[in-house]
């Protein structure tokens, strides 16, 4: 028989790190983590490369930022961060511009120099009668931001080429988080803390399942039932279960699959130490076929001397919708998915012993500072009274 330990933790991202770490301190439970992949860190893992001294982001860019002081002051138990600040640019019809929308991108695009108040004013003109107005769908609201021209060169094509879904169907919390400023101020990011772990998310993640109570098992899947942590074995035994897979998967896809969108990586090796000068550059037309293209070295400039200066590492990313198998990335959350997500989540509340946590598990467009302000909650309230002995 197998000696079950007090908490099974599906998983190895931020959710379930951040609940194995709160489990094995604060109640001392020996915890199982265990996780598909063959590494932790879940889509926050990163691994240094060779050739360009680059850190990269194995499932896409991760910019660490937030305004809660108690995910700040909890990520900084595991991690020291740089002084990264995130910016973006991108190339529209031949030009570079700066992002998010701010007076640098207005008054480029319209070959002007208006002051704030004259470029508010424009802009309010070109939102029509959206101006001002808080609607509920991604056209209309990236509309009333910034006016149809500006919608229509930065916003259009590019949201067109991440989700392939009408921008009127898409919820327009995708682009409230991206802010709009009528000054030159270009920080990609609104929160008080932002930065980039000193050595690496691999580390920080390490660090976090560094507790001899932890114990990690990598390259098993939950769905296996020849392994002892399978999902039929830990409710036979009643051990309480943190998962943080695909929701839908958790139920064999009984009531149907949630939409995701994927990305498709493709790396591309220059012989020049900086191609495109910033991290991120957004292809905003329709004729370049990827979103953006990510220049991993550029994101720790602190480590210049370590980095090779004659050569670069670039991922170009491919959106599409994600079929079975695929690395789901994104929710798409149109109407129809939400209501199929609500009846997941009815069957989710009534699986005894069953915590279903983080974007997956859930099925929410989260970063990575709210799956762990959703942990440390989810613990204190969910999981800490399934331990209590
Ligand atoms: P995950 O990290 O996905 O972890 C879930 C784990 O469960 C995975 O390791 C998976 O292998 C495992 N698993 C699934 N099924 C099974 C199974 N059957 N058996 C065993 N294990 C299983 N956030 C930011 O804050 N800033 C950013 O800049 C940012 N950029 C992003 C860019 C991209 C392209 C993507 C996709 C996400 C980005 N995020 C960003 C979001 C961030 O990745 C997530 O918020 C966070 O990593 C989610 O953590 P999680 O633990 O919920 O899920
Ligand atoms: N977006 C856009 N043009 C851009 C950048 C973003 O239209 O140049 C829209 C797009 O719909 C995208 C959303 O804003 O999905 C959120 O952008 P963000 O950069 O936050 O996306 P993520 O980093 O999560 O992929």
């Amino acid at each position: 028989a197998v000696d079950y330990p007090d908490l099974v933790v599906v998983g190895a991202g931020l959710f379930g790190l951040t609940v194995a770490q709160q489990a094995a301190e604060l109640a001392d439970a020996r915890v199982e983590v265990i996780d598909i992949r063959d590494h932790i860190g879940g889509n926050a893992y990163s691994y240094m490369d060779e050739e360009t001294g680059a850190e990269i982001h194995k499932y896409g860019a991760h910019l660490f930022h937030t305004s809660s002081r108690r995910v700040w002051e909890y990520v900084n138990r595991f991690t020291e961060f740089t002084d990264y600040v995130h910016r973006v640019w991108a190339t529209h019809d031949g030009e570079v511009y700066p992002l998010p929308t701010n007076l640098g991108t207005i008054n480029q695009f319209f070959r002007a120099h208006m002051t704030p108040a004259e470029a508010k004013a424009l802009i309010a003109e070109q939102a029509g009668e959206l101006a001002g107005q808080d609607p509920q769908n991604l056209n209309d609201k990236g509309i009333s931001l910034i006016g149809r021209p500006l919608y229509e060169a930065f916003i259009k094509n590019y949201t067109a080429k991440q989700w392939q879904t009408d921008p009127a169907e898409l919820p327009a919390s995708i682009i409230n988080r991206l802010p709009v400023r009528f000054n030159y101020d270009n920080r990609y990011f609104q929160d008080t803390w932002e930065g980039l772990p000193k050595d690496g998310y691999t580390k920080w993640m390490e660090r976090m399942a560094a507790d001899e109570r932890i114990h990690v098992s990598l390259g098993v899947d939950f769905f296996d039932a020849s392994q002892p942590y399978s999902k039929d074995a830990l409710k036979a035994a009643g051990v309480p279960v943190v998962y943080t897979g695909p929701v839908d998967r958790y139920f064999d896809y009984a009531l149907g699959d949630l939409k995701w969108r994927t990305v498709d990586f493709k790396e591309v090796r220059y012989d020049e130490g900086d191609h495109f000068g910033c991290p991120v550059m957004n292809f905003s037309d329709a004729d370049v076929p990827y979103t953006r293209a990510i220049e991993f070295k550029n994101f720790n400039p602190e480590r210049r001397d370590a980095q090779n200066p004659d050569k670069t590492v670039v991922w170009e990313e491919y959106s599409r919708f994600a079929e079975r198998g695929d690395e789901p990335y994104y929710p798409v959350n149109t109407e129809a998915d939400k209501a199929l997500y609500a009846r997941y989540e009815e069957l989710a509340a009534g699986e005894d012993k069953v915590v279903f946590g983080g974007r997956l598990g859930t099925y929410k467009y989260y970063d990575m500072h709210q799956v762990i302000a959703t942990a440390l909650d989810a613990y204190e309230k969910r999981i800490a009274p399934m331990l209590a002995k």
